[in-house]
């Protein structure tokens, strides 16, 4: 039995370790609504530290306001390098619960039923920081002999932009986080395809975008509504035409270029035009891959929120309508105006703002960083298996971490038979299976073997 192959056995010895450190993890609130305070990421903060003081691994606490705590632990190499070669990154807040009614176990309890950890954050990302502290522990308690540093750093406020999480860790601790790779939440979904198991490796995100769309009309008593013009009625003709518009489609992302090799599907029919009509087809047996094509061959709009009228028996002269947008990478914010402007040009007193909120980022497709991550998951698997690499459709900490040099794949790996349907994230009854904790855990100490043991 070679090294690794020992240290990935270690981690089945150490499972219930894993359960009961997740547990913990999850039975600390850090509900992060944006509004302070909140987040109380210190307290989680304090209680890894904890644990990695005992087993003698370097970690410091920086908050970047009173209890919103951010975590960098650091395995060094022997050498003196001046930068690690890998990081690990999660974030440790999560969303607010919701109607709790509608959870089945309550939300802080980190309870296991049936092989799956329920509760606020189990999945999101609290699924990936306890995998990262485990791996890291087991690295070190091994004795692992290091030829480059590595780091876990787990970040504050995620969930509301991470002002004060790794978007404050690149401004005000850029030398204890700068590393040349890193791993972080989303991606890492593995799907069926002709050429067997497939693991999703996200370089990169859709950007995310909003839009203020302000119509305006005349008021008068709802009793003669002909004498007025009814912003809420030329509301729904807005929303309408937002429902119809088709953005243009783009077959340019990195995906598109591995699906004919992947699903046995001739390049031809890799175009614009086609691509709707490819996707169902592959979907129908790979349910998973559908959002994943269709987010990354366009962007996307949609209305999220309204506002207006004063009183039930008044026409409203105005209404508001707000819209979530997703842009591929090229699309900027003029881009997203000028296609909404020609959308509504013909309903009369619409006026649009776009701005942003984040912008698509990517890292470059690096060689040795991808075939790292496709020998660990065969490492795991025992036999070869495929990756694909793609972008995720939402917002996570890489963007914070990009511009600094660090390549950072969003890869958070599933275990193949898994039921990815039951995770909910954001939603009631969040969850995650052990199975995934175990086989996540294994590839990312062997992802850390491949590329910073001796
Ligand atoms: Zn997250």
């Amino acid at each position: 039995m070679g090294k690794l192959d020992e240290i990935i056995a270690e981690v089945d010895n150490v499972k219930d370790e894993l359960i009961e450190l997740h547990q913990n993890l999850v039975k600390i609130p850090t509900v992060n609504t944006g509004v302070m305070p909140t987040g109380n990421e210190t307290e989680l903060c304090q209680f890894l530290k904890k644990k990695l003081d005992a087993e003698h691994i370097k970690n410091e606490i920086v908050e970047s306001l009173p209890t919103r705590g951010n975590l960098i632990a650091r395995l060094n190499s022997s050498s003196r390098e001046n930068q690690a070669r890998l990081m690990f990154m999660s974030h440790t807040d999560v969303v607010p619960i919701g109607d709790e009614t509608k959870w089945k176990h309550p939300p802080f309890s980190g309870i296991l039923d049936n092989g799956r950890i329920y509760g606020r954050g189990s999945n999101d990302c609290k699924g990936l920081t306890s995998c990262e502290v485990m791996a890291t522990i087991l690295l070190k308690r091994l004795n692992v002999p290091l030829k480059r540093s590595l780091i876990m750093a787990a970040g504050a406020d995620e969930e509301t932009g991470s002002k004060y999480g790794f978007r404050w860790l690149a401004k005000n601790r850029r030398r204890e986080i700068l590393s040349d790779f890193a791993i972080n939440e989303g991606g890492g979904g593995c799907i069926m395809t002709p050429k067997g198991l497939c693991w999703g490796i996200a370089i990169g995100e859709k950007g995310r975008l909003e839009a203020r769309i302000t119509i305006t009309g005349k008021s008068c008593h709802a009793s003669v509504p002909w004498v007025g013009d009814n912003a809420l009625v030329k509301l729904s003709k807005v929303i309408q035409r937002i429902d119809e518009y088709k953005p243009e489609i783009d077959v340019s992302t990195v995906i598109f270029k591995e699906i004919p090799r992947l699903f046995a599907v001739a390049e031809s029919e890799i175009t614009p035009e086609r691509i709707d009509v490819l996707i169902d087809r592959i979907a129908s047996s790979n349910s998973l891959i559908y959002s994943v094509l269709k987010g990354l061959s366009r962007m996307t709009v949609t209305p999220t929120m309204t506002k207006g009228g004063i009183k039930s028996n008044v026409v409203p002269d105005t209404y508001e309508l707000i819209c979530d947008i997703r842009v591929l990478p090229g699309q900027d914010i003029q881009y997203v105006q000028s296609e909404l402007e020609k959308t509504l040009s013909d309903i009369d007193g619409c006026k649009v703002i776009v701005s942003g909120t984040t912008n698509p980022s990517a890292s470059p497709s690096n060689n040795e960083f991808l075939n790292s991550i496709k020998k660990s998951l065969s490492q795991v698997m025992g036999r070869n298996v495929e990756t694909i690499q793609n972008l995720t459709v939402g917002f996570t900490d890489s963007s914070a971490v990009r511009p600094l040099g660090t390549i950072v794949y969003n890869f958070a790996p599933s275990h193949p038979k898994t039921n990815q349907n039951l995770n909910n994230v954001h939603g009631d009854n969040e969850s995650i299976a052990v199975d995934d904790l175990v086989f996540r855990t294994k590839v990312l100490v062997a992802l850390a073997y491949d590329l910073v043991a001796k």
